[in-house]
């Protein structure tokens, strides 16, 4: 048995997800974005069980993860896609580990042009300014294969830019009518079928985060991070817990200090409205340091040392706990550090 902080992955949880943005984006490829390690996750067994579930290409950010991604793939004939493209000089690189870089400026182009002819991807601004061609210098380009484009405020489905910035592909798909167009990260696949095109590129919701920011019935848990009681203790009126008198009892209560903490990944500014489980029953956070979380036990008082808190996952929710600490359920996830110990449900083999 555990008796540390530890995160558990549960790996048919994801392959869920995967079928449920699959059926979602009916008929379009469903390429998994695996960048950052996999969302924090661990790239490889990520990418490994759902190229078992029948995904073919996936998406990197840094021509380093798609290194590492291509050898944790084995043999496994995937395409690799970096978002970051071909930065100059990095032909060879790209090359060695048979990865496809998503050209995203003219001088990318130009360089890629001159060590390689054959087709190419490229990713072309719509109106996120980030990156991308315009369609101007995209429309100049011969033998693109995928064409493709992100957008900015997807999580807002009333939001004008989405359609300004559907409209504005529509132009680079009508510009390209041989390539393959994407345009949808995970919450542009619930915007409706004119948002999905050829190829979607899912992050967030694979790994559990809802569409739009909050928990969605149609996305399960994947990551569950549970922390033992270390101590139990009694409040009396006016003590106060923690650094700098993070909080004060207004009354007598009891307390449990948790063995998790920011050095977790649990964010400290979560304190004040998170909350850990135990026994279906909610536990108030009161404070948050590195290594250890005090809750409110009052509606548990029989909680004793030993007894795991879920501080993350089915009743804690990716998405509430990012919203207590003002971030993105991304943000989180990606801060869940190599301190818990890890264990993988479902693993590929
Ligand atoms: C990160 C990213 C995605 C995935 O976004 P989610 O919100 O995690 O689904 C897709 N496309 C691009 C270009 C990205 O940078």
């Amino acid at each position: 048995m555990a008796a540390e902080s530890r995160l558990t992955i549960d790996l048919d949880a994801l392959a869920a997800n995967f079928h449920a943005l699959a059926a979602q984006a009916a008929g379009a490829e469903v390429a998994p974005v695996v960048k950052a390690d996999g969302y924090g996750l661990g790239a490889g067994p990520v990418a490994r069980r759902l190229w078992a579930e029948g995904a073919r290409s996936f998406f990197v950010a840094r021509l380093s993860e798609g290194e590492a991604l291509r050898t944790a793939l084995g043999d496994r004939a995937a395409t690799i896609r970096v978002l970051d493209g071909a930065t100059l000089g990095a032909h060879a690189r790209l090359k060695a580990a048979g990865l496809t870089p998503v050209l995203s400026t003219a001088e990318q182009v130009g360089y890629w042009r001159g060590v390689e002819a054959g087709p190419v991807s490229v990713h072309v601004d719509t109106g996120m300014n980030r990156l991308g061609l315009s369609l101007e210098e995209a429309a100049a380009i011969p033998g693109v294969e995928l064409a493709m484009s992100h957008l900015g405020n997807a999580a807002e489905p009333g939001h004008p830019r989405n359609a300004a910035q559907l409209a504005c592909f529509r132009e680079v798909r009508a510009r390209f009518p041989d390539a393959r167009a994407s345009l949808s990260a995970s919450a542009g696949i619930f915007l409706g079928p004119d948002y999905r095109f050829d190829m979607v590129r899912p992050g967030i919701s694979l790994y559990g985060g809802g569409p739009r920011e909050t928990p969605d019935a149609r996305i399960g848990a994947v990551v569950t991070l549970d922390a033992p009681i270390l101590q139990v203790r009694d409040l009396k009126a006016g003590d106060a817990v923690g650094y700098g008198a993070m909080f004060t009892a207004a009354r007598p209560m009891r307390v449990a200090v948790v063995g998790g903490g920011y050095a977790d990944g649990v964010l400290r500014t979560s304190h004040a409205q998170a909350a850990g489980w135990l026994g279906g029953v909610r536990l108030p956070f009161l404070v948050v340091t590195m290594d250890m979380i005090v809750v409110d036990i009052g509606e548990l008082p029989n909680a004793r040392p030993g007894d795991r808190v879920e501080l993350l996952g089915p009743h804690a929710p990716l998405d509430d706990l990012a919203a207590t600490a003002g971030s993105v359920a991304h943000e989180i996830l990606v801060r869940i550090s190599g301190r818990a110990e890890r264990r993988y449900l479902g693993e590929a083999v």
